[in-house]
C-alpha cells in the first residue's frame, strides 16, 4: 500500500490528456476565469488554468478559486484588462477584479536553481523573492505538489501534465516535485501546505514527501509571522480543522506555530485542553459545512485559551483580581504568540473580550447580566463557554443555566435571575431603573 511514487523523467514530454478523457468542461469554470483565459489567448499569449482549480475539478470538487498561468508579463496582462492590478513583491502577480471575484494571473516562473540575477533572492536555501520568468514546462516543475501542477489549456481544452500529477491524483497521493527536503528549505510553508492538502483532500502524503516533515518543523521559525497567520486560517477555518490539527501535531509542526499551546497540551495530553481545542475545531468544521460564518477571533481565542487560563490562574492565586488577571495574561500570551504567528489587532482585541467575558459568565453577577447580554462579544463568549462546558471545564449546571437564560423570554430570565440568590432579582430591577439613561457603561 505504501509503495513509492514512480520516478518521473524530467526530459520526458508532458502527458497531454485530451478533452474527451477528462471531466473539465468550460461550464464548470467561473465565467470570469474563462473570460480571462480567452482574452489572453486572443492577444496571442498562452493561457492555462492551473493549481487548485484544476485539481479540484478533476476530483469532482468545487474549486475555491481559479488561478491562471500565462507567458504574458505582468505589465502585458495588466494592459489587457481595465480592472487589473499588479500585486506582490515576492511573487509579482496580476489580480483581475470582477464583481465578487478576483482571478489571479501569474506569469510562468523559470527554473529555481539559478540565483543572483536580481530577480530572485535566496538566503540559506530559502527563496525570498522570485520574479524570474520562464516557460510553461519550467513553471510546471517549480510548483509544489504534482497534483497542483496540472494545467487546463484553453487552446485545446486538454490537461497538460509534466510531473505525473494525474497518476498521483488517481492514487490519492500528495507528492512534492523534486527533492522534498530542498523544496521545504526553499519555502517551509510547503510543510503546512502538505498538511493542509492531506487534510482537505484526504490524500496520503508520499513517504519521501512525508519523512522530512518530522525533522524540519524548526524552519517555520524563519517564515514571516504574517504569512503564517494566513496559512493558519486556511488550515483551521476551511472545514478540515480537526484533520489539520492532528497532522500538525503528528509531525511536530504545531509547536512551531503555537509553542505555548503545545506546551500546555503536552503537559496534559488526555485532559481538558486537548478536548477543548478538538471540540472547538469540530464545531468550526461543522459550521463550515453548514455554511455558517467562522471567525479567527474565536479560533485563536480557543487555541491560546489554555496558556491564558493557566497564567491568569497563577496571578489570581497571587492576589490579582480575576478580570485583571485575564487581561494581563491575554496581553502577555498574545505578545509572545505574535512572534510566531501574527495576529492583527482587530482580531486580538476582541479575543481579549472573549477571555474576560469567561469570568463574567462564570460569576453571573445579577446586576451585570443585562449588560453582559448586550456586549458585542457576548455571543462568541457564550459559545466559547458552552464548548468549555462540553470539554468538562465548566460545570454542566452552569452551562444549562446560561443556555436557558440566553434563550429565555423576559419572564424566564427573571425567574432564572431569582434563582441566583435571595432578593437578588428585586435588587437588580431597582438598580437597573436607576441606571437607565446612563451612557458610558462598559462590561
Ligand atoms: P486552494 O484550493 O487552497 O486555492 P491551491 O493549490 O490553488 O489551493 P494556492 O495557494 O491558491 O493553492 O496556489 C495556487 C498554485 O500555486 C498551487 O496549486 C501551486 O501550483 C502554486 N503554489 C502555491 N504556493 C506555492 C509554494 N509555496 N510553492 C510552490 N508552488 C506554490
Ligand atoms: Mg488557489
Amino acid at each position: 500500500m505504501t509503495e513509492n511514487a514512480p520516478v518521473v523523467d524530467r526530459e520526458a514530454r508532458p502527458r497531454i490528456v485530451p478533452r474527451a478523457e477528462h471531466p473539465i468542461s468550460r461550464s464548470l469554470i467561473s465565467k470570469n476565469a474563462v473570460r480571462v483565459l480567452y482574452r489572453l489567448r486572443k492577444a496571442g499569449y498562452q493561457a492555462l488554468l492551473v493549481g487548485g482549480g484544476v485539481r479540484d475539478l478533476l476530483l469532482g470538487r468545487e474549486p475555491k478559486d481559479f488561478d491562471v498561468a500565462t507567458d504574458a508579463r505582468p505589465e502585458e496582462v495588466r494592459a489587457l484588462f481595465r480592472n487589473a492590478r499588479i500585486i506582490g513583491r515576492r511573487f509579482r502577480l496580476v489580480h483581475v477584479h470582477f464583481q465578487g471575484e478576483i482571478i489571479e494571473v501569474a506569469t510562468f516562473r523559470g527554473n529555481a536553481s539559478e540565483e543572483g540575477d536580481g530577480e530572485r533572492e535566496v538566503a540559506d536555501g530559502m527563496i525570498l523573492r522570485d520574479n524570474v520568468y520562464g516557460t510553461l514546462e519550467e513553471d510546471a516543475w517549480r510548483r509544489d505538489f504534482t497534483v497542483n501542477s496540472l494545467y487546463y489549456n484553453i487552446a485545446d481544452f486538454s490537461v497538460v501534465d509534466y510531473t505525473g500529477g494525474m497518476e498521483d491524483l488517481a492514487a490519492g497521493r500528495l507528492r512534492l516535485i523534486g527533492d522534498p527536503e530542498a523544496r521545504y528549505r526553499e519555502d517551509p510553508v510547503r510543510m503546512l501546505r502538505a498538511v493542509r492538502f492531506a487534510a482537505k483532500l484526504g490524500f496520503r502524503i508520499d513517504p519521501a514527501t512525508e519523512a522530512p516533515l518530522f525533522e524540519l518543523g524548526h524552519l517555520l521559525e524563519s517564515v514571516p509571522p504574517a504569512r503564517l497567520y494566513e496559512e493558519v486560517l486556511k488550515l483551521f477555518l476551511s472545514g478540515h480543522g480537526v484533520a489539520s490539527f492532528e497532522l500538525l501535531r503528528r509531525y511536530g509542526l504545531f509547536g512551531h506555530l503555537f509553542p505555548a499551546t503545545e506546551a500546555a497540551l503536552a503537559r496534559e495530553e488526555q485532559g481538558f485542553p486537548l478536548t477543548f481545542v478538538t471540540r472547538v475545531l469540530e464545531n468550526t468544521d461543522r459550521r463550515v459545512v453548514e455554511g455558517k460564518p467562522v471567525t479567527p477571533i474565536f479560533l485563536l481565542a480557543a487555541l491560546l485559551w489554555e496558556p491564558v487560563r493557566r497564567r491568569a490562574e497563577a496571578a489570581v492565586a497571587a492576589g490579582t483580581s480575576p478580570v485583571q488577571a485575564l487581561l494581563d495574561a491575554g496581553r502577555l500570551e498574545v505578545e509572545a504568540q505574535v512572534g510566531h504567528v501574527a495576529i492583527p489587532r482587530r482580531i486580538s482585541l476582541p479575543m481579549r473580550d472573549v477571555w474576560i467575558l469567561q469570568d463574567r459568565l462564570q460569576r453571573r453577577q445579577p446586576s451585570r447580566l443585562s449588560r453582559l447580554l448586550a456586549h458585542p462579544r457576548f455571543r462568541a463568549a457564550f459559545d466559547f463557554f458552552l464548548l468549555r462546558g462540553e470539554a468538562g471545564e465548566v460545570e454542566a449546571e452552569l452551562c444549562d443555566w446560561w443556555r436557558r437564560f440566553e434563550e429565555g423570554d423576559e419572564a424566564e430570565r427573571e425567574a432564572l435571575r431569582a434563582q441566583l440568590g435571595g432578593g437578588v432579582g428585586a435588587r437588580h430591577r431597582r438598580r437597573r431603573s436607576r441606571r437607565r439613561g446612563r451612557k458610558s457603561e462598559t462590561t
